[in-house]
């Protein structure tokens, strides 16, 4: 099939040529004549598909008619991150080059003012994160009850960051006659009962993502102890020849660890995250693009609007959380049948995170040694902790810095000054294997007090949404703004804050509670 078939106008066609696609990709193949008659149309699709332009270019065409009042937008893209949301503002750009159509981008870290005289002067196309929608909205600076193409973008990644109750507010506000496309690059069954709320007769076209990895990536998984990983890490960028790396962390902490500890060791890296000043974060893809920095460490939210796809290496840092999202994270490499390579690095209690994506793939991934540094997957829940210890001499040891990840119990935790490089200590981020494990010994047996952290140690919103999947249904938007919410969501936080739930201390009674038989 080729272009000229699905109905588009010759401005948007002459985009699509100057853009230099010949063929369309097999979800624009089947989604655009659909939009283009007005149908809603649920997509199951995730990036790099080419579901992007499989939306804009028939938007485009359906707004060329009419115009837009001021602060009135006439169709609305509701995207999860900033990166997502500029992403989709280029395609317009690019497709829309030949019309006229006016857009604004409703994102966090920007000021507000700019996007205001935005919104005054009229807008065709609004493309906004949740948050800073709702932020505009409560202002009274926007009306959407002119929207008459609404878009759902990545709504399983919507439904992991916590945005659903604002999409579902944003949703009320809209007209009931609208057009409405979602997309998805998974369909649990809490996203196919939104679509089902928010479609009407919906065309469900589907693609099957990339789960088959391309042939020519080669892939790796090394088990080491979790408090090797770094070592293991720049052993292996020392041994490959790497042009340009992603480095996944499934956290942001993680991300700022790892990317002050590659730098320390002189290697010529940037982070990129959701809670970093939106200049910054621009800069740093703009430099990372551009092959001014070779390694990027960034979290999965904040990489998945990258439209960077043409890498050498792809490292795992940590196994992640949600298997389809290794073949997200690994598929941007290798693509149009150049050679790539992905390595994971696995801690010894990931090993039911790699055999879900093991489970997925339908293959298992070729273990490989990092010299001395390689261990094995426990066999039992424990066998993580227990794991980290093995190897070179007093490796694990608290004492070399690197004991992070899971506090000891508290009885036999050393005094010792963690060094430079190691995390702070941490009970509760603990990746969440899937299913979920029982919670650390030392942190349900601390009365509830206790097991209270101070805020800045608590886990952030990203963390919570990316690592902790029973946290899904948070509230919480893409620049760290939170609240808004009512008292009973704010109750629920202050419970969920108090920590996990106390388990008495049994027989188990700590000395320091015992008091000196009488007559003593
Ligand atoms: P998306 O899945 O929308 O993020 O698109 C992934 C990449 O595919 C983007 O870099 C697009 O520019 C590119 N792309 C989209 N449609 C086509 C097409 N029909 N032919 C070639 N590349 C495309």
């Amino acid at each position: 099939m080729t272009f000229d078939e699905l109905g588009l106008s010759p401005a948007v066609l002459q985009a699509v040529t100057d853009a230099g696609y010949t063929t369309p990709t097999p979800i624009q193949e089947q989604a655009i004549p659909y939009v283009m008659m007005g149908r809603d149309v649920l997509g199951c699709a995730q990036t790099g598909t080419g579901k992007t332009a499989g939306f804009t270019l028939p938007m485009i065409d359906i707004l060329s008619a009419g115009r837009a009042k001021a602060r009135m937008p006439r169709s609305l893209i509701l995207e999860p991150t900033r990166e997502l949301a500029a992403q989709v503002g280029e395609n317009f750009e690019i497709y829309g080059k030949h019309t006229k159509l006016s857009k604004a981008l409703l994102i966090g870290g920007v000021s507000f003012g700019d996007q205001e005289k935005k919104l005054d002067r009229g807008v065709d196309v609004l493309i906004a994160t949740p948050g800073r929608l709702l932020d505009h909205i409560e202002r009274g600076k926007i009306l959407l009850s002119d929207v008459k193409v609404l878009v759902i973008d990545e709504a399983d990644r919507m439904l992991d960051m916590g945005f659903i109750p604002d999409i579902e507010r944003i949703v009320g506000m809209l007209p009931k006659l609208r057009q409405t496309l979602f997309f998805s690059a998974t369909m649990p069954p809490e996203i196919r009962k939104l679509a089902d709320k928010f479609l009407m007769n919906p065309k469900e076209v589907s693609v099957s993502p990339p789960a088959t990895v391309a042939t020519t990536v080669r892939q790796g998984l090394a088990i080491v102890p979790a408090a090797d990983k770094r070592e293991a890490l720049r052993r292996l960028i020392a041994r490959e020849d790497v042009q340009s790396a992603i480095i996944f962390c499934n956290r942001k902490r993680d991300v700022d660890v790892l990317f002050k500890s590659l730098k320390s060791h002189g290697l010529d890296v940037g982070a990129l995250h959701g809670d970093m000043v939106q200049s910054v974060r621009t800069e740093t893809l703009e430099r990372f693009k551009n092959g001014e920095i070779r390694l990027l460490v960034a979290s999965d939210v904040a990489a998945r609007g990258l439209d960077v796809d043409d890498l050498s290496h792809v490292f795992n840092f940590d196994v992640p959380t949600h298997p389809e999202d290794y073949v997200h994270r690994i598929g941007r490499t290798g693509r149009a049948g150049k050679s790539g390579a992905a390595f994971t690095l696995a801690a010894p209690d990931e090993g039911r995170l790699v055999a879900a994506i093991e489970q997925l793939s339908g293959k298992t991934i070729e273990r490989i040694a990092v010299d001395d540094l390689t261990g094995d997957f426990s066999s039992d829940e424990d066998g993580g902790r227990r794991g980290r210890g093995r190897g070179r001499g007093g490796r694990g040891s608290p004492a070399r810095g690197e004991g992070r990840g899971k506090r000891r119990p508290r009885e036999t935790a050393p005094k010792a000054k963690p060094a430079v490089e190691a995390a702070p200590p941490v009970a509760v981020e603990a990746v969440a294997p899937v299913p979920q494990p029982p919670r650390e010994d030392n942190v349900v047996q601390m009365p509830r007090e206790r097991a209270h952290k101070p805020r800045e140690e608590r886990p952030q919103p990203e963390q919570r949404a990316e690592t902790r999947p029973e946290h899904r249904g948070e509230h919480r938007h893409d620049d760290g703004h939170r609240g808004r919410g009512d008292d009973r969501r704010r109750d629920r936080n202050r419970e969920r804050d108090l920590g996990p739930p106390v388990v008495g201390m049994g027989d188990h009674m700590p000395a320091f509670l015992m008091r000196p038989a009488r007559g003593r």
